[in-house]
């Protein structure tokens, strides 16, 4: 008998047409905090537990958590996390909940940026366009990596894809980010100190060195490059 209750919840649930008899919502869902796809262990040992339970598990979680507060009861509530990122951003006039909603956008992209057993080289169509783009691969590592360490204080570093598949890297201060400019972005890496201090101190070189040789998920970017010229 309760078997067959829940199996009727559960498919009411799944019905389309339940959500669109709902009343208008007037409390909204806030924004949840994203999980890494993996365990926060699994980027040993290259980058340490310890350091996935305090950045994503306190740096991030805070800016969620701030930037729900800050938009809570606004038009902003409700909207896509996306949407809020470019609506705070307001065209390069930046308003309070600017820095946390990019910084939640910033941190789930670098995650989902990395896996177990990254790095080694990328492959197919976003291969070649590296090649294209910057001569080598050996030439693109130097190029990202020098951005990321030259980037002055906390900021981000990145590579972009335009639509005919030109690859482009960047670097941008605090939480600013490409998907600001209408860019897209296929990677990041973090360099804000949070990111590296306790596997690396203040080695910000070694850090790049280490995500992009072990940690970098290849084909993560490709599925990126993939839809960025699709
Ligand atoms: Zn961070």
């Amino acid at each position: 008998m309760a078997f067959t209750t829940t199996s009727k919840i559960a498919g009411r649930r799944a019905g389309a047409g339940v959500a669109a008899r709902r009343p208008a919502a007037v409390v909204r869902a806030a924004i949840a905090l994203k999980d890494p796809p993996y365990a926060l262990d699994a980027l040993e040992p290259h980058m340490c537990k310890e350091t996935l339970e305090v950045h994503w598990g306190k740096h991030h979680r805070a800016y969620v958590d701030n930037m729900n507060k800050q938009i809570a009861g606004t038009d902003l509530d409700g909207k896509s996390l996306e949407q809020v990122v470019v609506a705070t951003w307001n065209g390069g006039a930046p308003t309070p909940a600017f820095n946390n909603a990019a910084q939640v956008w910033n941190h789930t992209f670098f995650w989902e940026s990395m896996k177990p057993g990254g790095g080694g080289l990328p492959s197919g169509p976003l291969a070649a366009a590296i090649d294209a783009s910057f001569g080598s691969y050996d030439a693109f590592v130097t190029e990202f990596k020098a951005a990321g360490a030259t980037q002055f204080g906390s900021g981000w570093a990145w590579l972009v894809a335009d639509k005919a598949g030109k690859l482009t890297i960047s670097k941008t201060p605090n939480a600013v980010n490409p998907v600001v400019e209408g860019k897209t972005p296929i990677l990041t890496v973090d360099v804000w100190e949070h990111a590296y201090y306790i596997d690396a101190r203040n080695r910000r070189p070694d850090y790049l060195t280490t995500f992009v040789d072990k940690l970098v998920d290849w084909e993560a970017v490709g599925k990126r490059f993939a839809a960025a010229t699709a």
